[in-house]
């Protein structure tokens, strides 16, 4: 194989999963688009259609409030009596455990890697080497929380020079698709913001993508994208959740907006000064507003795995 992985999993070209879609032997541009649209077309027609909610993926353009929206999600989930775990594989966004309440870092799972004299780095850490695992596999020095709660992180970008960021997406791509989801627990995923984690696969195992859109032309646009590739990557379940919106007739262009780009909404959280105020301290509203209208949407959620 070349210097990426291949997007079926397949070990080489011709091995049984490859599908032919030339992205390993692509050399120009248009070669590299017309295998992206080939791999696109395989995994949309064979998409699953399980109505099952269990791994959600969180991304939208930065500064829209995703954290606070996985905050949210994640305390209403709870509370419909879901077990919860978060894992942030935001490697820029240093905050997200404070969200939560928590005073320090887990340790990060990128610590798991080990660099090879080639340069290259390999995962060392024997529970993460079985096809499948359970949340009770993963030790607990990677876990802040107890019962009913867990977070974990990924990693963070803190020096210079450190490296890119491609080793820390394949580890939350490698974790999430080998996860196996208990009854009555969620995944709740806080991707780094933008679209490069699409590029490099990392939402590839989860059933569910929700999106969070501000009212902005940038934001609707991301989200646009996102779904394109989302749905490309083969998930039937790709949301909208409109965040910090000001007013109803905000709202209602932002549905007419987003209706165009056929970015389906599952609800809104209206903008709340409050809520920005707790976000420039690093932490969460416990009750407001917001808390009422994310329980609603998290219900619109769970009714659909029904
Ligand atoms: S041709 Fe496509 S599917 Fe086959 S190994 Fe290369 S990247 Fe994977």
């Amino acid at each position: 194989m070349g210097l990426f992985h291949c997007p079926m999993g397949a070990a080489f070209y011709e091995d049984d999963d490859c599908i032919d879609c030339g992205m390993c032997y692509a050399k120009t541009k248009d070669e590299m688009v017309e295998a992206s649209k080939k791999i696109r077309a395989y995994l949309k027609s064979h998409a699953l259609k399980s109505s099952t909610i269990g791994k959600i993926a969180v991304c939208g353009k930065g500064g829209v409030g995703k954290s606070t929206v996985v905050t949210l999600l994640a305390n209403a989930l709870r509370e419909a009596g879901y077990s919860v775990l978060v894992l942030d594989t935001d490697e820029s966004n240093p905050g997200l455990y404070r969200m939560f309440g928590f005073d320090k870092q887990p340790k990060a799972l990128m610590t798991v890697l080990s660099r090879l004299p080639s340069g290259k780095k390999e995962v060392t850490a024997k529970w993460l080497t079985p096809d499948r695992i359970t949340v009770a596999d993963i030790p607990s020095e990677y876990m802040l929380g107890g019962d009913g709660f867990k977070f974990l992180m990924v990693g963070k970008i803190e020096d210079p020079f450190q490296g890119c960021a491609c080793s820390m997406a394949n580890i939350a791509g490698d974790l999430v698709g080998k996860l196996a989801v208990q009854d009555k627990e969620l995944v709740l995923i806080d991707i780094e913001a933008g679209i490069e984690s699409f590029g490099r696969g990392v939402e590839r195992n989860v059933d569910t993508v929700l999106i969070v859109v501000e009212p902005s032309f940038e934001s609707m646009a991301i989200a646009e994208r996102i779904t394109y590739m989302a749905e490309g990557m083969g998930i039937s379940r790709v949301r909208a959740i409109l965040n910090k919106v000001p007013s109803e007739k905000t709202r209602q262009r932002m549905t007419e907006e987003l209706d165009k780009k056929d970015v389906r909404i599952l609800g809104a959280i209206s903008f709340d000064p409050e809520l920005s105020e707790a976000g420039f301290e690093g932490t969460t509203l416990i009750n407001s507003k917001a808390t009422e209208e994310m329980k609603a949407i998290a219900r619109l959620l769970l009714d659909e795995s029904k």
